[in-house]
């Protein structure tokens, strides 16, 4: 199954709301800082500076700030600027829960409700060290804190997936 692709995989160019506790991640002073226009993201976003690969992703981001609203759920009406929200949502009506909390196994709709759920054990964070059992807020702070293992304290099988805290089904 794949675990947890969404959070290992999603850049922050195109989903910044699913990585929005950044402390911790860069290291830095806390601020976001827009990346810079590159070969690889040459699309900036007049508004907040983003980059994206493509224009159509670009597209599909531009209406935050416009408020452009074209998915609208076939549910309740509701409508949503961004693809993945009206998925989100429509979860509501088909009561599917494919983010599981590895520590209880309870059942999420989505990625935010799932890491406000891992707060309730004990203040856990989304990705807990396998090795020292030291809790991370984000995969980044998570790859970092495993460098500071010895090469010979992390078993020859293990992997960064390992130190998710949940399960997700999408
Ligand atoms: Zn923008
Ligand atoms: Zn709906
Ligand atoms: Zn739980
Ligand atoms: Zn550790």
């Amino acid at each position: 199954m794949s675990v947890s692709s969404l959070a290992a995989s999603s850049s922050r160019c195109t989903e910044p709301a699913l990585l929005s506790p950044k402390e911790g991640a860069g290291g830095g002073g806390g601020l976001i800082q827009p990346l810079v226009p590159t070969g690889d993201h040459p699309y900036e976003c007049e508004f907040c500076g983003s980059c994206f690969r493509d224009e159509s992703t670009l597209k599909s981001h531009k209406r935050i700030h416009t408020g452009e609203k074209p998915y609208e759920c076939n549910g309740c009406g509701k409508k949503f600027s961004l693809k993945h929200q009206l998925e989100t949502h429509y979860r509501v009506h088909t009561g599917e829960k494919p983010f599981e909390c590895k520590l209880c196994h309870q059942r999420s709709r989505d990625y935010s409700a799932m890491i406000k759920h891992l707060r309730t054990h004990n203040g856990a964070s989304p990705y807990q060290c396998t090795i020292c059992t030291e809790y991370c807020p984000s995969l980044s702070s998570m790859q970092k804190h495993m460098k500071g293992h010895k090469p010979e304290e992390i078993p020859p099988d293990w992997r960064i997936e390992k130190t998710y805290l949940y399960l997700c089904y999408v």
